[in-house]
């Protein structure tokens, strides 16, 4: 078993340090061998990336382990599902200049980076074009005159692959052009990083969030509690203490979260780290990631039942998205 070298503290060392072969993962972990061929075969469709810091919290030679499953390729991803397909939610209709999606009113996203530490197998946006489609060079300034033109929005929001993998200089060069747009009032960033290398919280990023006068948002993307480390809590901790508000949003995941003891846990100890839980998420048809679907009644019982265990403030909103709405649709729980 090769040494998971534990923990480095510099994210861009982690993120050269990646697992992107399956071999390496199954060594890592004891996996069995015989689900090496299959995965490898499904890693082409969608590269392995996995930090270290994520698989040191996974159990070595537990295949059922949920973080495990949230990245592991797998033979399923080669079955034709009606209904599943490339773009489910229809943002090539949302999208009005490269490395903007423009869905609801008052908020727009940028594009920001293509990369994420982490492949998740379950992503949305696991065919997205995102090579004509993030903001760099002249489709930055394309993107900016887009916002500074269209007065009725108050939220930008920074998303991607995932936004902070973007250094800390760009970051706060692109936060004082936002902020430079006399109608924008929010920043909101939504990403996995500070999940899977913790030490992508750096003072540096810190501070140019709370510093910012606009109201800065973080969204986290945790779906298990088991992804909740220590060096996650103190992340989240110097965000707080600089001001960010922390929210989660996760997604209802066959065979990871979805049985109700495992949201109930995952609540209350996002409010011991300060975070709020947002929105729980019914799955989107993507391609590729069918056996991770739950049906909706399904998904409404685990609502119903969440709610007997837990105070109104730290049960999240069952939604899902429809292309074209107005708004994320919301889904009452029902038993
Ligand atoms: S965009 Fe988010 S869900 Fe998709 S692969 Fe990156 S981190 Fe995972």
């Amino acid at each position: 078993m090769q040494a998971l070298n534990f923990p480095p503290q510099d994210w861009q060392l982690s993120l050269k340090h990646l697992v992107t072969e399956p071999a390496q993962l199954f060594d890592l972990l004891q996996l069995p061998s015989e689900l090496l061929p299959a995965a490898e075969r499904a890693a082409k469709l969608f590269p392995l990336r996995v930090p270290r810091e994520f698989i040191a919290l996974m159990q070595p030679g537990d295949i059922n382990d949920p973080l495990l499953r949230q990245v592991l390729p797998l033979e399923q991803e080669f079955d034709e599902s009606p209904g599943f397909v490339e773009d489910p939610l229809s943002e090539a209709a949302a999208r009005p200049v490269p490395g903007v999606v423009h869905k609801y009113k008052d908020r727009v996203l940028l594009i920001l980076s293509g990369a994420c530490a982490i492949n998740c197998r379950y992503c949305f946006r696991r065919h997205f074009p995102y090579s004509d489609n993030q903001i760099s060079g002249s489709s930055r300034l394309q993107a900016l005159d887009y916002i500074r033109q269209d007065t009725h929005l108050r939220e930008v929001i920074l998303s991607g692959g995932d936004p902070l993998a973007t250094p800390d200089g760009r970051l706060e060069a692109l936060i004082q052009e936002v902020e430079e747009i006399p109608h924008i009032e929010r920043l909101r960033i939504h990403t996995r990083l500070p999940v899977v290398i913790p030490s992508r919280v750096t003072d540096r990023l810190s501070n140019a969030l709370g510093q910012s006068h606009l109201s800065t948002l973080m969204v986290l993307h945790i779906n298990h509690p088991q992804e909740i480390s220590m060096e996650l809590s103190l992340a989240c901790e110097h965000l707080r203490d600089a001001g960010v508000t922390l929210l989660n949003q996760a997604v209802l995941l066959r065979g990871i979260n979805d049985r109700v003891e495992i949201q109930v846990e995952l609540s209350r100890k996002l409010f011991k780290t300060g975070i709020l839980p947002y929105y729980l998420f019914l799955f989107d048809p993507v391609k590729g990631a069918s056996h991770f679907d739950i049906p909706e009644p399904d998904a409404q019982r685990i609502a119903a039942l969440m709610q007997v265990e837990l105070p109104g403030y730290l049960m999240p909103r069952l939604a899902k998205e429809i292309p074209a709405r107005s708004s994320k649709t919301l889904i009452l729980p029902n038993f």
